[in-house]
Parts: C-alpha cells; sequence; structure tokens
C-alpha cells in the first residue's frame, strides 16, 4: 500500500509512520518528492487495517497497490527513475543510454580496439560478455575473470560504465567487483535465486526480458531484485519468442509504451538480439527510440565473420558510427540526447 503524507507532515511524523508499519513486519520504502512525501509499504497486510494507519499524524490517505509488482510500479513512484551508472552517466534522463560492444569479450587488443571505436561513435557505456549462456555446450563460453579483467581495463582507460552477465550466484561477487552494470539475461529471468543474490549488490541491474515472458512476468522479475533492497533495476527488451521465424526472435515495440505505463524504471531496447542479423538493426534502434525508449543495446565488432559468438548479428564499427549520425535526429525529436 501507499501511505500519502499530509504536504505538512514534518520528518519525524513520516518516521513515525514507518516506525509503525516495520512494527507490523513491513517494509517500507518512503519516497520523498518537492510536494509530497509518500511511503510505500511492501507486506502482510491481514496484519494491520489500514484505519489504523490513517489515523497517524500526517497521514493524508492511504491506497492499496493493485499491481502484483509493487516497487517497481508506477503507482508507488510516478516520476521516471533516473539510475547512476557510473562515469556521469545516467540511464532514464534526457541523455540516452548506449551500450555497445562485441557480444563476448574475445582478448584485450580485441576488446581495446572495439570499446574505442564505439566510444568515438557515440557509446556512454560498453558491454561485452565475460560468462556466455551459449546454446550448446561446445560454443565459446567466454574468458570468465580474465574477460573481466579485460573489461575492466578498457572501462577504466577510457572512463567508461561496463556492463557484463553475471549467469550463476556464486560469481555474482566477483562480477560486481568488476562490473558498473551487471546483465541478467533472458535465459535467466527467472532464475529467483539469481535475481535475488544481485538485489543485495548495490549495482545497477540491466534485466532482459525473458524468451517468452510477458510484461508482468517481467516486472516481477524486477520487484525480485527491488524486495531486496536494489531499486536499480533497467529493463531491456530483446525481442521475444513468436512464430516467426524471419528473424532470430521478434521485437516487441509495443512493450517500450507499455514499461513507460506501468514502471518508472526505465527500458532500453536490444535490436541485435531481437534481429540476429545486423542489417535489421539499425530499423529497429531507430524504432524504439522513436517509442520512447531510454536507451539501446548494440553488439558491434570488428570482425564480424570471426567474432566467437553473435556475428551475424554484430554491426561493424562504421556501421554503428553511420547509425548513430541517424539516430540523432530522432532522438532531438522525442525531446532526448543522443551525442
Ligand atoms: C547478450 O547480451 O549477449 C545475450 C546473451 O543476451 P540475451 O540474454 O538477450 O540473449
Ligand atoms: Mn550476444
Amino acid at each position: 500500500m501507499i501511505i500519502i503524507m499530509k504536504d505538512d507532515a514534518t520528518e519525524e511524523q513520516i518516521k513515525n509512520v514507518e516506525h509503525v508499519l516495520r512494527d507490523f513486519g513491513f517494509k517500507t520504502h518512503p519516497i520523498v518528492g518537492e510536494a509530497k512525501s509518500v511511503i510505500g509499504a511492501i507486506g502482510d497486510k491481514r496484519q494491520l487495517s489500514m484505519n489504523q494507519i490513517t489515523t497517524l499524524k500526517g497521514v493524508e490517505s492511504v491506497v492499496p497497490i493493485m499491481r502484483p509488482y509493487k516497487l517497481a510500479s508506477k503507482e508507488l513512484k510516478k516520476t521516471p527513475s533516473v539510475i547512476e551508472v557510473g562515469h556521469g552517466v545516467t540511464v532514464g534522463g534526457d541523455q540516452l543510454a548506449v551500450f555497445a560492444g562485441p557480444c563476448a569479450i574475445e582478448s584485450q587488443e580485441q576488446f581495446t580496439e572495439v570499446s574505442r571505436l564505439c566510444k568515438e561513435a557515440g557509446a556512454n557505456i560498453l558491454r561485452g560478455g565475460a560468462f556466455k549462456p551459449r546454446s550448446s555446450p561446445y560454443s565459446f563460453q567466454g574468458l570468465a575473470g580474465d574477460g573481466l579483467k579485460i573489461m575492466y581495463n578498457s572501462g577504466h582507460e577510457l572512463k567508461m560504465p561496463i556492463c557484463t552477465e553475471v549467469l550463476d550466484t556464486r560469481d555474482v561477487e566477483l562480477v560486481a567487483n568488476f562490473a558498473d552494470i551487471m546483465q541478467i539475461g533472458a535465459r535467466n529471468m527467472q532464475n529467483f535465486q539469481l535475481l535475488k543474490e544481485v538485489g543485495k549488490c548495490n549495482k545497477p541491474i540491466l534485466l532482459k526480458r525473458g524468451l517468452a515472458s510477458t510484461m508482468e512476468e517481467w516486472l516481477m522479475a524486477a520487484e525480485y531484485i527491488m524486495s531486496e533492497g536494489n531499486e536499480k533495476v533497467i529493463l531491456c527488451e530483446r525481442g521475444i519468442r513468436t512464430y516467426e521465424t524471419a528473424t532470430r526472435n521478434t521485437f516487441d515495440i509495443s512493450a517500450i509504451p507499455i514499461a513507460k505505463e506501468l514502471t518508472h524504471l526505465p527500458i532500453i531496447g536490444d535490436p541485435s538480439h531481437a534481429s540476429g542479423t545486423y542489417k535489421y538493426v539499425p530499423a529497429i534502434a531507430k524504432a524504439a527510440i522513436a517509442a520512447g525508449a531510454d536507451g539501446l543495446m548494440i553488439e558491434v565488432h570488428n570482425c564480424p565473420e570471426k567474432a566467437a559468438s553473435d556475428g551475424a548479428q554484430s554491426l561493424k564499427p562504421e556501421k554503428f558510427s553511420s547509425l548513430m549520425k541517424e539516430l540523432d535526429p530522432i532522438a532531438k525529436a522525442v525531446g532526448r540526447k543522443l551525442l
């Protein structure tokens, strides 16, 4: 439920309401706004009646949160969340976030080169996989710890935040030591143990949409992370499974405006994993920005033919650079900044 405090409620009154709620076993999330303060309270409502709270000093009203996800819900927090991801970069504000880099980190030379070109083209966050969730156990599985070090070196040198996937609860601490943003991949969107574990970290989480997940399942996955105390969740639409085989997945463009309606969390689009083919990436990227996405994740490789994974969907650096230029006027048209 949401406790809406009166305009003139004092800090002490807010603290007292939180105190009473916690005594009843609720977790509280105060949100102090310019005009009004509200307190989100998550817990078992059978323990106390709304009237008990309404009568407390400073309380204006109490309203239930109707959606199954609470902390992620726009009912609780109306203003869009802007998430700081390091090196002065934010996701969710006027400036669009562009995550770019290879699918997998293959060597220091490869990653240094492609990262430098991504930065020159205007990307503000580096991406790359050190732990790769491959469909075949015989495919390249990533450089693991060595990959994290390579990525860290490039991020440090270029002063850019780095985003990399964590596959396993046992690696969360290790990945958190190197990454600025931890990615939960599509295949792990409902790995609830992993969601809880990253929820205990104080690092932004990029939560990809599951291969065949509904918006509600996706937001419930975000809720798992947030309910552990980590509210820095960024959603990523990366295409869903449909009957269509012309593309690797089907980019669900409607996920963007729907997410904007249901949640305050930022959402970015990943046209690379959605299409599976580099030539469709620019059109989908443009559509995502036009639809209101807060950014993009794009796979870029200096030599896609030789990429250890996802080469077919990776843009060459020159193509990525032209795409960024083409995206600029679209970003401006929807009131955002890109370059
Ligand atoms: C990736 O980002 O390289 C990846 C494996 O993504 P997804 O989980 O969306 O397939
Ligand atoms: Mn990939």
